[in-house]
């Protein structure tokens, strides 16, 4: 079979739709011939050498398709249509997954729509509910709205917790889609200062919760942007990860709690704990389309390079898939 593998640690152009085993399932993983991929942040990471938790040859961390295998005992058969988090090997014609973190497609689904929901909806659940403990009506801060995980983000937050979700994002364009998914404050960060529109949309006592992709650059305006006892989640480092200088005492005198989390290298016990409770909250927003994958474009899994590009020059709203046509 084929799949894409990094040459060496680089840019996009190391990337190389090459002949590679054919895994095989071990006891309780499925075997599936993958028909979408999905393109993540990590994989970047890991094509540039700058990961050290994915050390598979193929890359890739979701996928969506039919099982060709079952190893083990499994609710899964043979031709099931199903989508998830793998350990590495997505983008390929096959890949082994643990069958207690397989998700059934909703059938008003393709399997492009649906490779654009495991990491990103995952993710933000997990950000949301198991660690920022969103409450009902809370506010939350989503930055990079438009991203994958963002537009997840803001659904899960409207739908599950009726919160208020204000988003900050770089275009007005993508700020529209942010609207039409349910956000109620937008902010255009390359226009206005993110903290002073946060004040005057919170009568100036900040955010509850904060989703964080940028990480250093934000530092100073996200501390100015949250209330006093508010929840601060780590997801991403796109403004850089080392902030000059930190004042303790900022963060003790708000009593705010600060979290980092990554998804990849947590446990496979986690993951499938994730994805259970994922299931049983969302499963049946999806099946009433109250909440739904926002797919930006895809690209045949040979232009895998192409697709890193796309992603790397910040021009998609939602997700970039891979189709496999196998
Ligand atoms: P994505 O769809 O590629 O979107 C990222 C967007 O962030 C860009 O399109 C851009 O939109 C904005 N952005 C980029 N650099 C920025 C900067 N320096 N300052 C402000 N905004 C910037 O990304 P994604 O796949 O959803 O991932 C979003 C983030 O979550 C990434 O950092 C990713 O690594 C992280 N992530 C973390 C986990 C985890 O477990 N911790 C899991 C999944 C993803 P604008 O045009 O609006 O600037």
């Amino acid at each position: 079979m084929k799949g894409i593998i990094v040459k060496k640690p680089g840019g996009p152009n190391q990337l190389d739709w090459a002949q590679v085993p054919m895994p095989e399932p071990k006891e309780g993983e499925l075997l599936i011939r993958v028909h979408a991929a999905a393109v993540n942040r990590t994989d970047l990471l890991t094509r540039e050498g700058k990961l050290g938790y994915l050390t598979h040859p193929v890359l890739g961390i979701e996928i969506a398709g039919t099982v060709a295998e079952v190893n083990g005992e499994s609710s899964f058969s043979k031709g099931d249509r199903v989508m998830g988090l793998v350990n590495g090997g997505g983008y390929a014609e096959y890949a082994v997954m643990p069958a207690d973190r397989a998700m059934k497609i909703p059938d008003s689904l393709s399997f492009e729509q649906a490779a654009a929901i495991p990491e990103v909806f995952l993710t933000a659940y997990q950000t949301l509910f198991w660690i920022g403990k969103l409450q009902e009506h809370e506010t939350v801060l989503i930055h990079a709205g438009a991203s994958g995980v963002g537009t997840a983000a803001i659904q899960l937050a409207k739908q599950l917790s009726h919160a208020k979700v204000i988003v900050t994002a770089g275009s007005t364009r993508k700020l529209d889609i942010c609207k039409e998914l349910g956000a109620d404050v937008l902010i255009n960060y390359k226009e206005q200062s993110f903290d002073e529109e946060i004040l005057k949309a919170t009568n100036g006592t900040g955010v509850d919760l904060i989703l964080d992709f940028v990480g250093a650059d934000y530092w100073e305006k996200n501390l100015a942007s949250i209330k006093t006892g508010g929840r601060w989640v780590l997801i991403g480092i796109l403004g850089g990860s080392e902030v000059k200088q930190v004042d303790l005492l900022s963060l003790m005198s708000k009593c705010i709690q600060l979290t980092g989390t990554l998804l990849t290298p947590r446990s496979d016990e986690y993951k499938a704990q994730l994805t259970h409770d994922f299931i049983k909250s969302v499963d049946a927003y999806f099946e009433r389309g109250e909440v739904r994958p926002i797919m930006d474009t895809a690209f045949p899994i040979e232009m895998a390079a192409k697709a890193h590009e796309y992603m790397e020059e910040n021009r998609n709203i939602g997700k970039i898939i891979l189709e496999v046509y196998n």
